[in-house]
């Protein structure tokens, strides 16, 4: 495009990979997304792991940090991983991006002790129906009886450390977990001795509240995405921003804004956007960009500072004016060098898809 001349972007550079988590209630969903928000600011350097809105990015190099000797980080290329905060299959299918799953890769939260649950069943069915990667996290590995805790250390570390009789009881759950995956059509397997992750589902034992276990899921969750995603993070990282619509809320002083996970292009200040509204789409001008304040005391004003522009993957609060009919779970693209009314009948379509496979459900 046109405007684009006062930087030099790297048109095709990779994006960062989207990351859901799903899992049946009560399985460890929102512990975990916080152990990995907790341990990435412990390990990497102050600032390392950014809290976005709606999502939290965690860089390779503090991923790398954390895994030690389970990840040498010349082998990736892809800048990190974005999870977003909202768990649960619920967000999962309402969030698409063209139709798709917003997720690229998903990580299935299992209690071991509690086995595949109605809802471990239902997002197993999203999953094959989006045909988004996924790996198992068997959570809650430090429940079984005489476990001797390793915060935060890769798994197999941890397992050396177990009786035999740990050992054992915690084996039989994973080999029970791995039969329930087979009745649903998956071959799985222990993570360490999956070869192809495309065809195989790797299961990673692992324990939200203490952590061990949680470098292995970030490891692999970086390199199922460096592997088989890559084409998909190939994105004009420069080009007009395309996101969907995580919520609508009214700010104080903002008026109704649009919490956004850019997937595609970047966004900027002041750019005009189109946005999926109730009646029809609504276009309007980017009047600021917010992101979460680091360290913000939550009752002050000051929640939210203001950023020039944001790129893919990303979340950002974007306030705009006329945003009060806006839909969550719509789509939002900004209008660069292509003309406006292209733009919204391509976000018009877009809705339309949206509304009738949510009908579906
Ligand atoms: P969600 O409904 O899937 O988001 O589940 P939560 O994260 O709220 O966890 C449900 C309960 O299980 C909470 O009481 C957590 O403290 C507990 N829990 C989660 N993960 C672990 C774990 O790895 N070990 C143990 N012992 N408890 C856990």
């Amino acid at each position: 495009s046109d405007a684009d001349t006062e930087e030099t972007f790297d048109a095709g550079s990779l994006r960062t990979p989207i990351v859901a988590v799903l899992g049946h209630v009560d399985h460890g969903k929102t512990t975990l997304l916080d152990r990995i928000r907790g341990s990435a600011v412990q390990e990497g350097e102050a600032g390392a792991i950014t809290q976005h809105i709606g999502a939290t990015a965690v860089p390779l190099s503090t991923i790398s940090e954390m895994a030690g000797a389970l990840v040498d980080p010349t082998d990736f290329d892809l800048p990190g991983l974005l999870f977003i905060d909202t768990p649960g299959h619920h967000s999962f299918s309402t969030l698409r991006s063209r139709g798709g799953a917003l997720a690229d890769i998903a990580v299935l939260v299992v209690d071991v002790n509690d086995g595949f649950q109605p809802q471990t069943e239902e997002a197993i069915n999203i999953l094959k129906r989006t045909g988004t990667p996924f790996v198992v996290a068997a959570n809650k590995v430090d429940t079984t009886p005489g476990w001797n805790p390793q915060n935060g250390q890769p798994i197999q570390q941890s397992l050396e450390q177990q009786s035999e009789r740990a050992t054992s009881r915690l084996n039989e759950n994973l080999y029970e977990l791995i039969g329930d995956l087979s009745d649903e059509g998956f071959s799985a397997d222990f993570y360490w001795r999956v070869q192809d992750f495309q065809s195989n589902i790797g299961v990673v034992p692992l324990s939200a509240m203490t952590g061990e276990g949680i470098p292995d899921l970030l490891t692999v969750l970086m390199g199922l995405s460096q592997r088989y995603m890559k084409e998909e993070m190939s994105v004009d990282v420069a080009g007009p921003g395309v996101g969907t619509v995580l919520e609508v809320k009214d700010e104080q002083g903002f008026g109704a804004t649009l919490d956004v996970v850019l997937y595609d292009g970047v966004v900027r200040e002041g750019d005009t956007v189109v946005v999926g509204g109730r009646d029809e789409p609504i276009v309007t001008e980017v009047r600021a960009l917010l992101q979460p304040r680091p360290n913000a005391e939550i009752r002050t004003e000051k929640r939210f500072e203001r950023v020039e522009e944001v790129r893919a993957a990303a979340g950002v609060k974007i306030a705009a004016p006329d945003l009060d009919d806006a839909m969550s779970g719509a789509p939002v693209r900004v209008v660069r060098g292509d003309d406006v009314d292209a733009v919204t009948e391509e976000v018009r379509k877009e809705l339309a898809k949206i509304e009738v496979d949510t009908t579906e459900d």
